[in-house]
Formats: structure tokens, C-alpha cells, sequence
């Protein structure tokens, strides 16, 4: 874990004070009819939760990454699939309308690339259930130390690729933009100058922006397969799988039935699951794909930087850099790909993917 935060007072927002008092209004008119989430202040910390009438919205901390993404909100780290008995199956409502307000840039680039893996190949039923139905308002970001968006290209959306947007870039002057027709009915009452249609949204710029070579990374991704680079990062990594729990786009799970006293009756469970622990790839009969932690570290990375720019165009990193900021032992992708990028330089060191 990163060094301890500072303790800010829950009602405190970096962005401006004086935008408070209108967007509690606002926000609590949007929770009189739909299911609202906000992020809010918890122990120097920024969360998503639920909202309600007493708490805070707040739209900057000095720690601004929330200690667990948006994912959590449609694909919530345990569920019930459905219920069984001797009568047949039945599975659980879906939650209807949901807003979440107060997404950063990369965190509603994330959001959208995960419901695209969701909706690939196999549609995720319940998490497209909830998805579909969810409108999501972005806030304006300051750049949190150990962020990367401009290197991923999680740094921008275009118009349509958020329902709204606040921009809190001059505290003083609030504007909201309109994104999508739903988010446009939203704005109908919202207490800032509105901007219908709303125009790009860029991420604030880091100091020396550069973006990695994305095209590139999928084939270096691949010859690295075997590097020392990788053992070298398993004697340090505790295979904890902390670093897949925060990031927004892992979407790993496993499923396991409850049985009640009469075993007719129970449940079938969701749970979030990690491709960094052992028991990943075990199968029956015991055989473990991946027995090596190197190789789990691999996979990890070259799902993100190879399989997923591969079937999407896009990164499957959209640089929070919480993954780095909760390992204990600080492995992030900064440090994996510069790795990456250096041994396929140099190739004698690449181990070369079979
Ligand atoms: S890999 Fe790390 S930096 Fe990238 S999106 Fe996931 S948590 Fe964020
Ligand atoms: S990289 Fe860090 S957070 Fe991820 S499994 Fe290894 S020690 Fe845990």
C-alpha cells in the first residue's frame, strides 16, 4: 500500500466549495428516482457508494482514485446468479436506472471498454442487464500522482462517449456538458449553465505526455514471453491479487453453488476472482496452466497490452495506476512496459512466445 493519506473533512471539494450546495440538490432530485451512485470521502479516500440524502458528494481528493472502480457497480464483487429449488430457477431483479456521478476521464474510457469485453463473444447477461440501463456523469480530474491516462489513450472521450459531463476546470464557472438524449433530459434541471451538445473531453495533460507505442506493444508483448524480466518481477510479486481487484477493466470471476439443508434448495454465486492467484488456471486433476507466478504475471500483461488492443483497438489499461499505488510491493504497468519495450530492444533477453 501507498504512505498513509491525510484525513480530509468529508464536506471538503478541492475542485470548489461553492459548487457543493447545488449539486447536492441536483443529486438528490436525480436519487428520487433512480439508483445513484456518487463518490464520496471516505478516510482521505474517494469510494463509490450509494447515495443518500445526508452524504457528500465530492468531485476531488488529494488521493483521487477510489479504492475500488465503478466495475463494482455492475459486476458487484459477489452476487447471486440465480436461486434453485425442485421448482425450477429464478433469477434476482435487475436493478433499474442507474446514475453514477462523478466518473474521471479514464475512469468512463474504462467503463466503456469493459462493457464492450462484456458484451463480446458471450454476452455477460447480468452485467448487461445492469450496464444498459445505467446513464454516467463525468467529472473533471486533476492529475493524481501515478497516473498515466496519456500513455494508454484512456486521456479523452468524444462526444457520445459520456451522458453528461461537469466541468470543474475553473471552479467558479461550471458548465455542464450534454453527451447523450438521455443525459440531456438529466440536464433539464440541473443548476449549471448547460452546453448541449457537448464537445470533447480531454484529461489534463501530464508534463512530458507521451503516449507508449500501443500498435507496437501486442508482438513485443508476445516475444517477451520467457524474459528474465518476468522472473526477476515473480521474486517480488505475493501472487495477492490486489492489483487485479482495483483495476477497472479485469473482470475475472468464478462461480460456486450453496446448497441448503434440503440440497434441491440454494443458490449460484458470483465472485470476483484473480488471474495473480494459484488457483487460476488449476483444473481438475490438479494441472495448473499457470504454476509460475512469472507466467501469471505475463498473462496479466498480455491480456491487457496484447489480447484486448487485439480484439478492441484500445489498451486494456486505462493508467489509474491503482494496481501500482495497492501492490505492496509496488509492480505497475510503468514499470512492466518500459521492461517490455527494453527487451525486445535488446533481444537476446526475450525468452520468444512458442
Ligand atoms: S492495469 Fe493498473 S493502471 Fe491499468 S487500469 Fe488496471 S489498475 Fe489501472
Ligand atoms: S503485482 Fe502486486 S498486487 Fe499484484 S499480485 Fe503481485 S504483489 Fe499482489
Amino acid at each position: 500500500m501507498g504512505a498513509s493519506k491525510p484525513e480530509i473533512p468529508e464536506s471538503q471539494d478541492s475542485s470548489g466549495q461553492s459548487v457543493l450546495p447545488e449539486l447536492q440538490g441536483w443529486l438528490r432530485e436525480i436519487a428520487a428516482d433512480h439508483r445513484l451512485f456518487i463518490t464520496a470521502a471516505k478516510g482521505g479516500n474517494r469510494i463509490f457508494e450509494e447515495f443518500s440524502p445526508d452524504c457528500k458528494p465530492v468531485t476531488g481528493l488529494p488521493q483521487e482514485r477510489t479504492l475500488l472502480p465503478v466495475k463494482k457497480v455492475f459486476l458487484p464483487p459477489s452476487e447471486p446468479l440465480f436461486e434453485f429449488s425442485r421448482g425450477g430457477i429464478e433469477a434476482p431483479p435487475t436493478p433499474e436506472n442507474t446514475v453514477v456521478f462523478g466518473l474521471h476521464v479514464c475512469e468512463l474510457s474504462a467503463d466503456r471498454l469493459l462493457a464492450a469485453n462484456m458484451a463480446h463473444d458471450r454476452p455477460d447477461f447480468p452485467y448487461m442487464a445492469r450496464r444498459s440501463q445505467s446513464l454516467m456523469i463525468g467529472v473533471s480530474c486533476r492529475r493524481t500522482s501515478g497516473c498515466f491516462c496519456e500513455k494508454t489513450g484512456h486521456d479523452h472521450l468524444a462526444p457520445g462517449e459520456y451522458d453528461l459531463f461537469l466541468h470543474l476546470d475553473d471552479p467558479e464557472h461550471p458548465r455542464l456538458a450534454v453527451g447523450s438524449d438521455a443525459g440531456r433530459e438529466l440536464a433539464a434541471n440541473a443548476p449549471f449553465p448547460v452546453e448541449d451538445p457537448g464537445g470533447d473531453v480531454i484529461a489534463p495533460a501530464a508534463a512530458a505526455p507521451e503516449r507508449w507505442p500501443l500498435e507496437a506493444l501486442p508482438e513485443k508483448m508476445h516475444d517477451s514471453f520467457g524474459a528474465v524480466m518476468w522472473d526477476e518481477l515473480a521474486t517480488r510479486c505475493l501472487g495477492c491479487g490486489n492489483c487485479t481487484i482495483v483495476c477497472p477493466l479485469c473482470y475475472c470471476f468464478y462461480t460456486r453453488d450453496e446448497t441448503e439443508l434440503d440440497p434441491a434448495n440454494g443458490r449460484r454465486l458470483r465472485l470476483w476472482d484473480s488471474c495473480q492467484l494459484l488457483a487460476f488456471a488449476r483444473v481438475a486433476g490438479g494441472h495448473n496452466f499457470r504454476e509460475a507466478r512469472s507466467e501469471r504475471i505475463w498473462y496479466r500483461f498480455s491480456h491487457k497490452f496484447m489480447r484486448t488492443w487485439d480484439t478492441f483497438g484500445a489498451a486494456g489499461c486505462s493508467g489509474c495506476g491503482a494496481c501500482f499505488h495497492f501492490c505492496p510491493v509496488g509492480i505497475g504497468p510503468r514499470q512492466v512496459i518500459a521492461g517490455v519495450l527494453q527487451v525486445t530492444t535488446n533481444s537476446q533477453d526475450a525468452g520468444g512466445n512458442p
